[in-house]
């Protein structure tokens, strides 16, 4: 057992991970409030908005609550939103580099989802929690759209 420098409490598991949650949750607490909030008018910028907003949804209504009791992870979230937007509205060079991410991981979702075993998906899910986060990653993959035209003569995932 030791005791966190940051936020004083006790730490039994994981005390490495705590020390670098509780750095990033005193950086957000200190630098959110210091970026401008920026309007999206660029495709990047609206785009972003809309993955982050979707993010923030699911987490606030499908995810167990004692997740986020603390608010955390959804202060954690708005701050890489605020913060993404507002150099995506202003630096036409990082815009660019946040387009490509974007069309990296399409390209790479796509990959994944053409790859996708639906038997596979089945074990992974026996007897876990209904909204584990990586079952909705799984659920994302199964509703691919070019998984479904890829694979479109495979059987239903079994429910
Ligand atoms: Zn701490």
């Amino acid at each position: 057992m030791t005791e966190c420098p940051i936020c004083k409490r006790r730490i039994e598991d994981y005390p490495t991970l705590h020390y670098a949650k509780c750095i990033i949750n005193k950086f957000v607490q200190l630098y959110e409030p210091t970026i401008p909030k920026a309007k999206p008018s660029k495709n990047v910028s609206k785009i972003l908005q809309k993955i982050m907003e979707d993010l923030k949804h699911q987490a606030n209504t499908k995810l167990p609550k004692e997740f986020y009791e603390d608010g955390n992870f959804i202060r954690l979230l708005d701050f890489v939103e605020k913060t993404l937007i507002f150099i995506s509205e202003n630096d036409g060079h990082y815009r660019a580099w946040l387009a490509w991410l974007l069309i990296k991981i399409q390209t790479e979702l796509n990959a994944q989802a053409v790859q996708f075993n639906p038997e596979k998906y089945h074990k992974k899910i026996h007897g876990r929690l209904p909204l584990d986060p990586p079952l909705l990653f799984y659920d994302y993959l199964a509703q691919h759209p070019s998984y479904k035209e890829e694979k479109n003569d495979h059987k239903p995932i079994p429910k």
